[in-house]
């Protein structure tokens, strides 16, 4: 045994140290990327009638093959001028109610009009019922179109206007502040003395962010101070669901997350999880929020955000299933055995095959430019050619 946490378990007790947020009813423009507390049911028929799927006309399938008398038109929009009596035909637009007593629709490019008078063309087949799109053949009134929990993607949101619905009820939004602490980082784009680096992780945990339904307050920066610390995570907890932290997790003397969230009053919990990277992680609560404390290094924050605060975040904004998707694909080169901890490899998938990057050291952040995937490789995972297929999560 090795005393870690594996990342399943890390991640479904982080889950449960809160229920997702009280729904909340928006509008439809409002509502990409958000989770439905509901499900989406069809409150009508759709189509509500038969109707033409064709410019052409309509009419009843006995009286092939014609000749037949024009007596109205049906377009979309309105409802039909006339029924289809014996020997009759209506003019019928794609999207037209089939006006009753037709049961077949002829493609206009197979008839020829002449006043009234209307002939067939082709000597192709025409079937009965051709060219209809029958009653609620879409979907029937009471159907599930969307189920509770789902993320609401352009098409979601086609399927649940025309369900009738006037408004949709979503997970509300957590709101999510992110704090960056270390006595090296400088704002991005500041100049550097010696000694200092740019605070890239606030940024990027903001970028990540930004796809997910979640309202993020603008990055904060701390110096490795415990009593400041406690002071915000005080403050910032008032006005958050989550609170995320990024640095100072670990065990060395600059790192206070833990001792500050302690002097806060927090509740806190200290994972060592079996991943690479990424193996610190603070979870915990303090008042209503939860806190999540990521370590410091580029691609451990990157991995750990990915695993952990993105998950939270769809979680409390109400996902059925937030955590990220497994995908296979092959690798373009040999994988060496798994370790004791499960890496998140760093990689890039081009033309359906994984490229996994040479250097893994987690304080770099050139490799996260380049990547589009993490490969997973399972804790004591035997050696993988080139070839095999290997698991992945895809990144943006
Ligand atoms: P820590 O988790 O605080 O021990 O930091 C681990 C490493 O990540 C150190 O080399 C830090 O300088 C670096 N680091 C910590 N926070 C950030 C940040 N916000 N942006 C970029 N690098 C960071
Ligand atoms: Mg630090």
């Amino acid at each position: 045994m090795s005393g870690l946490l594996p990342v399943e378990d890390a991640q479904a007790r982080l889950l449960a140290l809160r229920a997702p947020l009280a729904p909340e009813n928006i509008a439809f423009s409002e509502s990409l990327g958000r989770y439905l507390s509901e499900p989406v049911v069809a409150q009508r028929d759709q189509p509500a009638a038969p109707l033409s799927a064709m410019d052409g006309y309509a009419v009843r399938f006995a009286d092939m093959p014609g000749p037949w008398t024009i007596t109205g038109e049906s377009a979309a929009g309105s409802t039909p001028s006339a029924t289809v009596g014996q020997g009759e035909a209506l003019r019928i637009f794609t999207g037209a109610w089939l006006p009753d007593g037709a049961d077949t629709v002829i493609m206009q490019e197979d008839l020829s009009a002449e006043g009234t008078a209307l002939h067939l063309t082709t000597h192709d087949d025409i079937r009965s019922g051709q060219h209809i799109r029958a009653l609620a053949s879409d979907f029937a009134t009471g159907a599930t179109l969307v189920a509770a929990g789902a993320r609401l993607t352009p098409g979601a949101i086609a399927a649940a206007i025309m369900s009738g619905s006037e408004q949709l009820a979503v997970g509300k939004r957590p709101r999510v502040a992110i704090l960056t602490t270390g006595d090296e980082l400088v704002h991005p784009g500041h100049p550097l003395a010696p000694g200092q680096i740019p605070d890239s992780n606030g940024t990027m945990l903001a970028a990540m962010l930004a796809a997910e339904p979640a309202e993020v307050s603008l990055p904060l920066h701390l110096r490795d101070d415990r009593s400041s610390l406690s002071h915000v995570l005080k403050d910032l907890e008032r006005r958050h669901d989550v609170i995320v932290t990024v640095g100072g997790a670990s065990v060395g003397d600059h790192d206070h997350v833990r001792g500050a969230l302690e002097d806060a009053g927090g509740n806190i919990d200290f994972w060592k999880i079996a991943m690479r990277p990424g193996k610190p992680l603070i979870a915990g609560t303090i008042g209503d929020a939860l806190l999540l404390g990521l370590p410091g290094n580029p691609s451990s924050a990157f991995v750990t955000a990915t695993l952990f605060l993105i998950p939270l975040v769809r979680h409390l904004a109400g996902a059925r299933d937030p955590l990220p998707e497994v995908r296979q694909a092959p690798l373009t080169s040999a994988l060496a055995a798994g370790t004791k901890r499960r890496d998140y490899l760093r990689a890039r998938l081009e033309k359906g095959a994984l490229a996994v990057f040479d250097g893994q050291d987690s304080g770099r952040t050139y490799p996260l430019a380049e990547a589009n995937a993490l490969v997973i490789r399972d804790i004591g995972a035997a050696p993988r050619a080139a070839g095999e297929a290997a698991d992945y999560i895809a990144i943006a």
